[in-house]
């Protein structure tokens, strides 16, 4: 039974969320001078954050040109909105493309975070510009960021569940939630009472893992398709939000992640060979014609209705050469079986019932097409790394498409004030993060999220340190 008593605090700022955005506004906040408690409905910090691989989408940074890749940040405007099929707000996309080198000197030399000696592709970017957090882990971001607010004295309270914004006329004054909350018995056993002097900064993040809200948008995407999101990912704060008169945009653009196994649950271990070796570097086959059917390169967006044409898991193959080339460990993948390795092609194809002839033909035309430099295969382009698929073993992985980041959310301005049903900024409320939505459109584009969340989270907690509107 929740205990009615709860004991009243003010802060300058309310944080509601632990991941990047959440963090990142919170850090803000705080070194602009505002007291600043961060809440987390879960036991443990970083939500979604904290399981990503921790990639990041930089344009123009001294990796990639130490690395000869030439970027800048109107290239990555252009992939980004591209991808988004022009539903992106440009003005945002403006602020995250033009700010992505700031946010990664943010982390790097503020804050001490590792990134990896590399920079990848990723399909619908036009140049390689994910920066790897080391270890692939966004554990390696958040970890570094949680340092800080201990340095700062931000508290964070965990398993503190906001269910509640407060309002005095039309300005946030704060916060109810349920403390000592369960996310088994999704209750908490007091209620509790924040006041907030300056602002509250929602950083929520998505809602990929709530099947039903997820559905009513996107009628596709019952309780059959599994999701790479923690159980964290849940609607009912954006649907407060909502209910105190908040926009929420283009909630039904709901990305899936083309390069998930249906053989394991979750994100898993598989990923690491699709997304950065076997649909980089080798093809994605369809199981009943052994052929392909689509540029291996394209977006999330394009890859996943591809996918899901075809009514069946298709097969990402690659070889040795490829995986050695990459310099990725995926040993655990290939110890779950998730991905399988193969003497010959016509055991591969025996093994995923895929016919050997077809089979052997379409890796022959790929690897002609990489020989002569010809790209109108698909439109696949040829990087200068391009591989032939001819060195045994052979690597497969099954691959389906599974929920992986809601592109829709609040409508936010560029300086991170939710905007109202009436198109004003809501006095004193910011957010941040996978919780707004209308930055990337109709797709995102794979390590953009990170860019994002940094961007704007800080952005959210200057204004609202500020008191902002
Ligand atoms: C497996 C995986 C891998 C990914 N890899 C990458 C990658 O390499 N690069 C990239 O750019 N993107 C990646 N993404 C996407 C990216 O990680 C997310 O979009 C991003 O982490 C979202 O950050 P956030 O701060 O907005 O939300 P989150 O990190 O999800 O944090 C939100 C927090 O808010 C809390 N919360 C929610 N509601 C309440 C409430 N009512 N009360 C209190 N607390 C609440 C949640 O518990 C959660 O901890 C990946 C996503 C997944 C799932």
């Amino acid at each position: 039974m929740i205990s009615c008593y709860a004991v009243a605090m003010i802060y300058d700022v309310i944080v509601i969320g632990s991941g990047y955005a959440g963090l990142a506004a919170a850090i803000e906040a705080r070194q602009a001078g505002a007291s600043v408690i961060v809440l987390e409905k879960m036991r443990a910090a970083g939500g979604n954050s904290i399981i990503s691989d921790g990639g990041m989408a930089v344009a123009g940074s001294a990796l990639q040109r130490r690395h000869g890749i030439e970027d800048s940040a109107e290239l990555f405007y252009r992939d980004m909105m591209k991808a988004g099929l022009g539903l992106n707000y440009p003005e945002l996309v403006k602020i995250v493309t033009g700010h992505s080198q700031e946010a990664y000197s943010w982390l790097t030399e503020e804050l001490g975070v590792e990134f990896m000696d590399r920079v990848d592709l990723f399909g619908g970017h036009s140049v390689a510009r994910s920066h790897g957090a080391v270890r692939i882990t966004g554990a390696s971001i958040i970890k570094p960021m949680l340092k800080r607010l201990e340095e700062l004295e931000i508290p964070i309270h965990y398993g503190w569940h906001v269910t509640g914004l407060l309002f005095d006329h039309q300005r946030v004054t704060g916060v109810e939630a349920e403390s000592g909350y369960s996310f088994k018995t999704k209750r908490g056993d007091q209620r509790q009472v924040i006041h907030a002097r300056n602002g509250v900064i929602l950083a929520g993040g998505g809602f990929g893992a709530d099947v039903r809200f997820r559905a009513a948008h996107d009628p596709r995407l019952n309780r059959d398709i599994d999701t790479t999101n923690k159980v964290c990912a849940t609607s009912e704060l954006l649907v407060e939000a909502m209910k105190k008169g908040a926009s929420a945009i283009q909630l039904s653009h709901i990305q899936l992640g083309p390069w998930a196994s249906p053989d394991e649950k979750g994100f898993g271990s598989g990923p690491l060979f699709a997304d950065y070796i076997g649909l980089i570097y080798g093809i994605l086959v369809a199981p009943d014609t052994g052929s392909r059917f689509i540029n291996e390169h394209s977006d999330r967006k394009v890859l996943s209705d591809a996918i899901l044409a075809t009514g069946a898991p298709c097969i990402c193959i690659s070889d040795d050469a490829a995986v050695k080339q990459s310099g990725w460990d995926i040993g655990r993948a290939l110890q779950k079986e998730v991905v399988r390795t193969f003497d010959d092609l016509p055991s591969l194809a025996e093994f995923y019932h895929v016919p050997a002839d077809s089979l052997s033909s379409t890796v022959d035309r790929f690897n002609t097409s990489i020989s002569d430099h010809d790209s109108s295969l698909y439109g696949r382009s040829i990087m200068a790394d391009s591989l032939p698929i001819q060195s045994p073993p052979y690597y497969a992985m099954r691959v389906w498409p599974k929920v992986h980041y809601t592109m829709g959310g609040l409508q936010i301005d560029s300086k991170a004030r939710v905007i109202s049903l009436d198109q004003e900024p809501m006095e004193g409320l910011y957010a941040a993060g996978e919780m707004t939505g209308g930055i990337h459109g109709a797709c995102r584009l794979g390590s953009c999220a990170v860019t994002n969340c940094i961007v704007f989270g800080r952005i959210a907690g200057a204004q609202a340190a500020g008191g902002g509107n």
